[in-house]
């Protein structure tokens, strides 16, 4: 027997180049492999006549050879078999390419199943390269349903299938977390099973059984593992702030507070002065005033003698946070500090020494933050802006460098309520459901390439009448290189070809933090009127004059990622206007841009996206800040999510100390995805 933990090369067959292929998958162990579930199923278990074989529709069907198979070699490298079968009902042609040998072994006056798809039209009908095997042969490519997994370049469906066919005969699949209770009453299948039925399905009633399992146990896992960390923090004691005034702080402002951020400035006071750690989240659309709410908070810790600090996703808004923080509150006589990646080491030792002894008490970074150079001298809130960058075991790392420092995060992808809970099952969530005054909804438009001298012209007008505007270039697979070529090279054409006249700066993830900066001191001050960029401006960059968000190919980015970045207009007096460039026609990628040209409510377009999408790729994007899940691929079910969510409350006190077999694999897989998480960071 071989253990789960076993490299992937003790399979027969899985040699050096195999498993540099498998690990392009993130598959390195037998239990990644086992764990790499199917994409989608094939039912190959349904029987035709070949009188009702309907075009188009793949099917299995028994046939008899009538001829003996015939191979004509057509030129160099093309050789096409042709070979007639038949059934009671009819005679077929069945055409195949380059497959001679296989193709010849089949016997004149045999009987075989064949699984095809019929092509033609009224003037013939045939089919290209069945699938066959004969009737008493193993069922490989007929008469089962196939797994269809997810591949990489040179690894084939079948070499996957016998992979982990081999890898469940030799080890046992992960062990049962769920205990036998909870397996009984949700009429949910053991973990033994579950692993082997979801590689090997009779039927695809058993696939939906699998599937069920494998769901409801990853997010079991999730939210016990949420549960745990929230019962451990609520253990816990702090000295109570006493000191609670923030009338100076309320008088510096340029303006006055909304009703929701005054509602969630009182929730936030409130635990303050509760004693035991806090863990809020704030959830607010773009543009609700998050980072006021993040400045009081600041203010209370800096009060009570604590620090605080403010972590940003990007170097750039946590540049942009620090300027407007210091402005705001060094008259108060709050000293405000910036600490990220790219200052030299110079900067960075002289910082780090002021928070060390104090002197800084409002530090605003990126994760620079997180790394163990930085030493706190009493850090006793810890605020993360923009939230769904930052995993659960970020938001752990850095609560572990105070002693049990209150925890404010702040997200601006508005998750569904159904979803909210399961995501965010540790914290305490307020809610920023009010804009600030005065501010107009941005209007949104689909259009598609007939539309590209129109919208020049409308680009152009925009900038005649003193306004900047952005051009986001999309996400190309995630290649932060191949990000930068779409940008760089769409930047050159704008400056060469469509508006040589016109000042264009490029803003791109690649270029240093400085250069960044740079690039968008200069926007923001108007020395450019037309800013292409990736997606590094997606999260919380203030520039008030731009009115117009260009969104090239939008149809590559996820509803909740187009609305932040339409967030980046409509900060001013001005109308601003959003579009959304892309020439796709399925009608499903339509009808969820067209969701977005409806409503700049982030919650319903939230709720448009799980609904469009459905759970499962909710959770799968990368901006969810979950950790991935391996089921996410698999459609889920609603239903299972909630009552997973439920069972794992309702059970984590027994099984945060029991000794059953499941609660400890439980807790061992609690450990381990909650530092698997740790690659959410980006
Ligand atoms: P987000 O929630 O997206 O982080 P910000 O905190 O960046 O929003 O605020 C967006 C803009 O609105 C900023 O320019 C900020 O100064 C301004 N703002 C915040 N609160 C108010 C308010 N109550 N009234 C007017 N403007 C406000
Ligand atoms: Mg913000």
């Amino acid at each position: 027997m071989a253990r789960l933990s076993d490299p992937i090369t003790v399979l027969k067959g899985v040699g050096p180049t195999k498993a540099k292929q498998f690990a392009a998958l993130n598959i390195y162990t037998l239990e990644d492999l086992i764990c790499h579930f199917p994409r989608v199923y094939e039912d190959r278990t349904h029987f035709v006549a070949i009188g009702d074989l309907q075009v188009g529709e793949p099917a299995c069907f028994r046939a008899v050879v009538m001829n003996t198979p015939r191979t004509s070699h057509i030129r160099k490298g093309l050789d096409i078999t042709r070979v007639q079968v038949a059934d009671h009902s009819g005679r077929l042609n069945l055409v195949f390419f380059n497959q001679k040998f296989t193709t010849e072994q089949l016997q004149y006056g045999s009987e075989y199943v064949f699984y095809g798809t019929l092509s033609g039209d009224y003037m013939g009908y045939n089919m290209t390269s069945p699938s066959f095997e004969r009737p008493d042969s193993p069922p490989i490519t007929t008469r089962r349903v196939l797994p269809i997994y997810p591949l990489t370049a040179g690894l084939s469906n079948a070499s996957v299938l016998k992979a982990v066919r081999q890898a469940l005969a030799i080890c046992d699949p992960p062990e049962e977390v769920l205990p036998p209770q909870i397996l009984e009453k949700y009429n949910i299948l053991p973990a033994e099973q579950a692993y082997r039925i979801i590689h090997e399905p009779r039927s695809m009633e058993d696939v939906q059984q699998a599937r069920k399992r494998l769901i409801f146990e990853e997010f079991f896992v999730f939210s016990a593992g949420l549960a745990l960390l929230r019962a451990s923090r609520k253990g816990k004691t702090v000295p109570p702030y006493q000191k609670t005034d923030l009338s100076p702080f309320y008088k510096a402002l340029p303006f006055t507070l909304t009703g929701a951020q005054q509602r969630a400035i009182s929730e936030i006071s409130r635990d303050l002065q509760k004693g035991t750690p806090m863990n809020r989240l704030v959830q607010g659309d773009v543009g609700s005033g998050k980072t006021m709410v993040a400045a009081a908070a600041a203010v209370l810790a800096v009060q009570n003698g604590q620090q605080a600090a403010l972590m940003a996703p990007t170097e750039i808004l946590a540049e942009q946070h620090f300027a407007s923080l210091q402005k705001l509150l060094a008259p108060l006589g709050i000293s405000v500090a910036l600490l990220t990646g790219s200052m030299t080491a110079k900067e960075k030792k002289q910082i780090r020494e002021s928070i060390q002894n104090g002197e800084a008490q409002l530090i605003v970074g990126t994760h620079a933050l997180l790394t163990d150079a930085t030493c706190f001298e009493h850090l006793g809130l810890v605020i993360a802006d923009e939230q769904h960058r930052f995993g659960v075991s970020q938001r752990a790392a850095l609560t572990a460098k105070g002693t049990d420092p209150h925890v404010l995060v702040m997200s601006a992808t508005p998750i569904p309520r159904t979803l909210a809970l399961l995501m965010y099952g540790d914290l305490d969530v307020s809610i920023l459901d009010e804009l600030p005054p005065g501010r107009e909804p941005v209007d949104t438009f689909l259009v598609n390439e007939s539309y590209r001298q129109r919208l020049n012209v409308f680009i152009r007008k925009q900038v005649s009448e003193g306004h900047q505007c952005f051009v986001v270039c999309p996400a190309v697979e995630e290649n932060e290189e191949l990000n930068l070529k779409a940008a760089e090279v769409w930047a050159q054409t704008l400056e060469k070809t469509v508006f040589p006249d016109l000042r264009i700066a490029l803003l791109h993830g690649q270029m240093k933090g400085s250069q960044k900066e740079q690039v968008m001191t200069d926007f923001a001050a108007g020395n450019a009127d037309i800013l292409v960029a990736t997606t590094v401006i997606e999260v919380g960059v203030d520039v008030p004059n731009a009115t117009l968000m260009v969104i090239e190919d939008a149809d590559r980015f996820g509803l909740s990622q187009l609305h932040q970045l339409r967030g980046r207009v409509g900060r001013g007096k001005a109308k601003s206007y959003c579009i959304l460039v892309s020439s796709n026609k399925n009608g499903e990628t339509v009808a969820r841009m067209k969701a977005l040209c409806k409503t700049t409510d982030g919650f319903k377009i939230a709720e448009e996206d799980l609904a469009l999408r459905g759970p499962g790729d909710f959770f799968g994007s990368r901006q969810s800040g979950l950790p991935v899940f391996r089921v996410a691929g698999l459609s889920t079910d609603m239903g299972i999510l909630k009552i997973a969510q439920a069972t794992s409350v309702e059970w984590i006190e027994t099984l945060g100390t029991s000794q059953t077999p499941e609660a400890k694999a439980l807790r061992k897989r609690i450990g381990q995805l909650f530092a698997r998480s740790e690659g959410t960071i980006n």
